[in-house]
């Protein structure tokens, strides 16, 4: 007997304004069980975002790393404006990675001039956000990152709650300004814990970048939580 299993469809576009687009990509591929991951029953398409029209059924977008200074000057009021209206949609799912992190944020310590008022209607992040915290490009680096939240901590084997973050001149997240704010991950250095993932809504942010190690827990959870919306 034929047995027709019924798979759902997500469509994820990945903001391709500086790059990062096929990191991203395999990471996402990789998550599939058909591919070795652990998402299974979902029928992914992934494309990358330049204009307006590419966010026509999308369910999640991923906002990619690279200047958040240089994302200020190329996107367009309206380019920002209509992500908003997208991203406002509480059935879509946005991931933002270190400088899609800042252009997330609410609050930009240390911000590109202008850069916070550019970014204020995509802001859904109650945080305040230090660009460069970690200092220039040669104090960057790899290292542990703490997992706080089960969800994404289950998606490996061993269920560590370790993985290894890689932070190019990047953000921390100095503060978290709302109740809403889920702390999902800390790092550790000079004996101090700092954190650098967190989630509101339907929004999560990274200060470091999953797609550039073979990890897929974190794309793995944000495709979990796009189908959980899709079913909601
Ligand atoms: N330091 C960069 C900024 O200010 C972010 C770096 C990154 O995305 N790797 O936008």
């Amino acid at each position: 007997m034929f047995v027709h299993v019924l798979r759902m469809e997500v469509n994820v576009g990945i903001l391709a304004i500086q790059g990062g687009f096929s990191e991203h990509e395999s990471a996402l591929l990789n998550c599939l069980k058909e591919n070795g991951g652990v998402i299974d029953g979902v029928a992914l398409r992934v494309r990358k975002v330049t204009e307006i029209c590419d966010l026509q059924d999308l369910n999640g977008l991923i906002i990619p790393g690279g200047e958040s200074s240089v994302n200020s000057q190329i996107m367009s009021e309206e380019m920002i404006e209509e992500l908003a209206n997208w991203s406002s949609n509480q059935k879509h799912f946005v991931f933002g990675t270190c400088a899609g992190l800042i252009t997330m944020s609410k609050n930009i310590e240390n911000a590109f001039p202008g850069q916070e008022n550019h970014f204020s209607k995509l802001a859904k992040l109650d945080v305040t956000t230090s660009r460069n915290y970690f200092g220039r490009q040669q104090n960057s680096f790899e290292g542990k990152v703490f997992i706080k939240e089960k969800q994404i901590s289950k998606y490996d084997e061993n269920m560590s709650e370790i993985c290894f973050g890689v932070f190019i001149r990047a953000p921390a997240i100095v503060s978290i300004n709302s109740v809403d704010i889920k702390l999902l991950a800390t790092v550790v250095v000079d004996n101090k814990e700092i954190i650098v993932a967190v989630e509101q809504n339907n929004c999560m942010g990274l200060a470091f970048h999953p797609e550039l190690t073979n990890d897929i827990r974190w794309h793995a959870y944000f495709l979990s939580r796009i189908v959980q919306l899709c079913e909601s």
